[in-house]
């Protein structure tokens, strides 16, 4: 398996992931082009993509799905609410929008999405399951019971360290912005992230950590605020890896 964060942020985001002869991207929020180059420096292409898979109609996630799709014409997964949602929809050729509620099989791996709460139509994440785990989600106002469960068991976790608590409250975003983020369907926390990770029974090998915010974080300070939590609670045997927007973060398992 490999998983390879090709963008993650506020500006961008799109993750591949290669499991047992299955490749996909999770969302496509940066150029057709420079996911093309990104593959290319992976030494895979587009044009093995057996499908992309949404996870909401933020910008942030779609940017590059209409050039992308029109070009290569690859299979695009996502609930239906997020396709109709999104801005580009007319764009996208109808034989290529597959709409899905729960889970998908391509060859010997299985998708799953999986309910995620953000300020969007369906937002979901999703599971990767063949012979590794995968699980992805970024974009989460909080961490339930349920939602907690679904992180279970991941060989690799890519999980959302969007911001430093003290930086957001203190930071020049606008009260509004500020209440958003921090809401239930805003986004998740350093500190809040690490300790979901720390509560989970079967816990991560590998962790990645990404939509870091640009003006409310620091990668230095994710990694340690991430890493503190944990050795709060006696973990400290995680590979731990960040991301970033304008370059890749590859991973193999
Ligand atoms: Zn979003
Ligand atoms: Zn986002």
């Amino acid at each position: 398996m490999q998983v390879a964060v090709l963008a993650s942020g506020s500006k961008g985001n799109a993750t591949f992931v290669e499991m047992d002869g299955i490749r996909i991207l999770i969302d496509a929020g940066i150029s057709a082009r420079r996911i093309k180059q990104e593959l290319a420096a992976l030494g895979e292409s587009v044009e093995m993509l057996d499908g992309i898979f949404i996870t909401h109609e933020h910008g942030d996630h779609i940017k590059g799905l209409p050039n992308l799709v029109k070009k290569y014409g690859i299979q695009i997964y996502s609930r239906p609410a997020t396709f109709r949602a999104m801005s580009c929809y007319e764009e996208l050729p109808g034989d290529c929008v597959n709409p899905i509620i729960d889970r998908i099989q391509l060859g010997r791996v299985a998708v799953r999405a999986f309910d995620i709460p953000h300020d969007a139509a369906a937002p979901v994440g999703y599971i990767i399951q063949g012979t590794s785990r995968c699980v992805v989600a970024t974009d989460i106002g909080n961490v339930d019971d349920r939602l907690q469960q679904m992180l279970e068991g991941a060989q690799v976790l890519v999980l959302e360290a969007n911001h430093d608590e003290e930086m957001l409250k203190q930071g020049s975003y606008p009260y509004n912005l500020k209440q958003r983020i921090l809401g239930p369907l805003g986004h998740l926390s350093n500190r809040r992230m690490a300790q979901v990770v720390a509560e989970l029974r079967r816990r991560p090998q590998k962790l990645i950590l990404a939509h870091l915010s640009e003006s409310n974080n620091r990668p230095e300070l994710a990694m340690d605020t991430v890493k503190s939590v944990l050795d709060s609670y006696g973990i400290n045997n995680m590979e731990i890896y960040m991301t970033a927007q304008n370059h890749s973060t590859s991973v193999d398992f």
